[in-house]
């Protein structure tokens, strides 16, 4: 029945899943913010970074709170990172762009859950360069688990995209680390590509290596000229996989078209 009422009206449909995913991206600032501090996600309740004051339900309402207080706390003035409604509005159009996509279907729901993970990962590896074991195993997880109602992978295809993919990393660090004598991939990138293979399963794979090999290559050589990086700069890898497995996630029908003859 609920999905004839949302199939029969599709902007109350819209709405709710924006709504929706400003709520989740509200959490997920909170995960954002708390995960690399170590401290819990439910209390204390969301408070002032500055001068602790509990933020009241009616001032913590997504996007709109922040722009009804023009970027700056109620309590003592400072000014509000944008990032918070950012990553609010961010997660909302990604719902969205999934409910649109995909419809009322499970690649919709596999997608948001999938969102509600990669999100705070993509954040937290560029600030901190590091991704947390508890949304990359919950991802792979989940992925797997999800293969046996999706329609766009068997389970087979998934388990091999994960142990392909992360295979595939996980070798290349080892190699990076007996020739180079130092870390150049983090064991959190070989897990987070493990899990965007079960997830896009044994044919994205080429596509996801490939797209964030060369966005990696490509932002890394802008930092290198226009912000006097060298060639040791280091760049946090996660953002370049989430954003490709994204794009093929989306548009895999598209990238098949393009580039299958190349992809496995
Ligand atoms: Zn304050």
């Amino acid at each position: 029945m609920l999905k004839e009422f949302f199939t029969f009206n599709t902007s109350f449909a819209a709405f709710f899943i924006l709504l929706l995913g400003s709520l989740v991206g509200s959490f997920l600032n909170v995960v954002i913010l708390r995960w690399p501090k170590g401290e819990s996600f439910v209390s204390p309740r969301s408070h002032c970074p500055d001068c602790k004051t509990e933020i009241p339900f009616y001032l913590n309402i997504p996007i709109v709170s922040w722009l009804w207080l023009r970027g700056k706390s109620k309590c003592c003035g400072k000014k509000i990172s944008f990032i918070y409604p950012f990553v609010e509005a961010l997660t909302a159009f990604l719902f969205l762009v999934s409910y649109l996509k995909f419809g009322w279907t499970f690649t919709c729901l596999e997608m948001c859950v999938f969102l509600t993970l990669a999100i705070p990962c993509f954040f937290i590896d560029l600030e901190h360069y590091l991704l947390p074991d508890i949304l990359t195993f919950s991802g792979m997880g989940l992925a797997l688990l999800g293969s046996f109602y999706a329609s766009n992978r068997s389970f087979l295809s998934s388990i091999l995209g994960l142990i392909l993919g992360g295979g595939f990393f996980w070798l290349l660090s080892w190699l990076y680390e007996k020739t180079r004598k130092k870390e150049g991939m983090g064991f959190g990138d070989v897990k987070l590509m493990a899990w965007l293979g079960a997830l896009g399963g044994l044919g994205s794979l080429g596509f996801i290596i490939f797209s964030s090999s060369f966005l990696g290559a490509f932002v890394g050589i802008f930092v290198i000229v226009f912000f006097k990086g060298t060639k040791d700069t280091a760049l946090p890898f996660g953002p370049f996989l989430i954003l490709s497995a994204l794009a093929y996630y989306f548009f895999s029908s598209t990238i098949t078209q393009i580039f299958g003859a190349f992809i496995i």
